[in-house]
């Protein structure tokens, strides 16, 4: 499935690309086709048209919050095989900032890998790439330069025929001028002219770029606009460590304030714990507490609906 435009969806098929539509029972259930998702179609050639009738089970899927009031996720892309984390080495690099994008990372089940781009205005490369390499546990961390070509075959490595990659990243890091690069043309020429409406055509060709190895790369609004969501299984990757001395305070609901025996405030006084890295893991466990509450909040009044619901089927039903 390469992009979808309201009711309508765009499908890459042994037809070649193909317009369709939901089937009755897709539309009005929960499940919709996202971006990256591979569908069972029906297919009608003569027609051009499709109607998609299943979403097969997805292999990684990034989700984000639909509003504030609404907590339900949204799968923003599926399937995607690795993940780039792209961040500047000009004067936007932020370690903390790849840590947030690492945890969405994990948690969508896709691999990731950390780029550094600009690597051609910064004089101290390495050490920017060792300090990264000391958050991101075992996640390869590559420097890249677009107008030098430095580090685009090692970003081509990752997404050989038959493999998809998205990358996560904030504005102005260089994303778009990476996958021009990857892709050998300017791509950036046909987003000008999405703004003027001439057709969505040139939409579906930038959500789901084909590499002229094979490789897909998936580049879609919702991507880019990715907020923080239900991060758990991907915080304990991310903070693996401070995970593991929290587990060893002397209290299981340890504050990490003034209690005795906290491990986390003797690893921050012995040297052994950042404290900016222990300050950036407290501040997204708070976030993530305050989603729980929403969570939950919504589940109540799920709950309320269906008992509501419940009781009128009785009614029906009794005479
Ligand atoms: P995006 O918002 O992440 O898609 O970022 P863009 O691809 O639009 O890049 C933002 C700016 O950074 C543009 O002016 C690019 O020319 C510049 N840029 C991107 N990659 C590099 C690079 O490797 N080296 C240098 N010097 N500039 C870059
Ligand atoms: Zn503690």
């Amino acid at each position: 499935m390469a992009v979808e435009h309201r009711s309508e969806y765009v499908i890459y098929t042994e037809h070649g690309e193909l317009r369709a539509e939901l089937a009755g029972r897709l539309r009005h259930g929960d499940e919709h086709p996202a971006v990256g998702d591979w569908v069972a179609v029906a297919l009608r050639p003569s027609e051009g048209r499709a109607t998609i009738h299943a979403v097969l089970p997805r292999r990684s899927a990034f989700t984000r919050k639909v509003a504030w009031a609404e907590t339900k996720p949204q799968v923003v892309a599926a399937n995607v095989d690795v993940v780039f984390v792209v961040c500047g080495l000009d004067a936007n690099y932020n370690v903390r900032r790849i840590e947030r994008y690492l945890t969405l990372a994990w948690e969508s089940g896709a691999q990731p890998v950390v780029l550094l781009t600009k690597a051609d205005l910064c004089d101290d490369v390495d050490p920017r790439v060792y300090e990264v390499e000391s958050i991101a546990f075992g996640v390869p961390v590559h420097a890249v330069s677009a107008p030098h070509g430095d580090g685009l075959e090692t970003v081509r490595s990752y997404v050989p025929a038959g493999r998809t990659a998205a990358l996560l990243g904030s504005s102005g890091v260089g994303k778009s001028t990476l996958v021009n690069a990857l892709v050998g043309e300017e791509l950036l020429a046909t987003q000008g002219l999405r703004d003027d409406g001439r057709g969505r055509h040139t939409t579906s060709h930038r959500q789901l770029v084909p590499l002229p190895e094979g490789g897909l790369v998936l580049d879609t609004p919702g991507m880019r606009e990715l907020q923080l969501w239900d991060a758990d299984e991907g915080m304990q990757a991310a903070f693996a460590d401070v995970d593991a001395l929290a587990a060893q305070c002397r209290f299981a609901d340890c504050a990490h304030r003034e209690e005795p025996g906290c491990a986390v405030r003797a690893a921050l006084a012995g040297g052994t714990l950042d404290v900016e890295r222990f300050e950036s893991w407290g501040k997204l466990q708070r976030e993530l507490e305050r989603l729980a509450r929403k969570q939950d909040a919504r589940a109540r009044s799920e709950s309320r609906k269906e008992r509501a619901r419940f009781a009128r089927s009785m009614r029906k039903t009794s005479y």
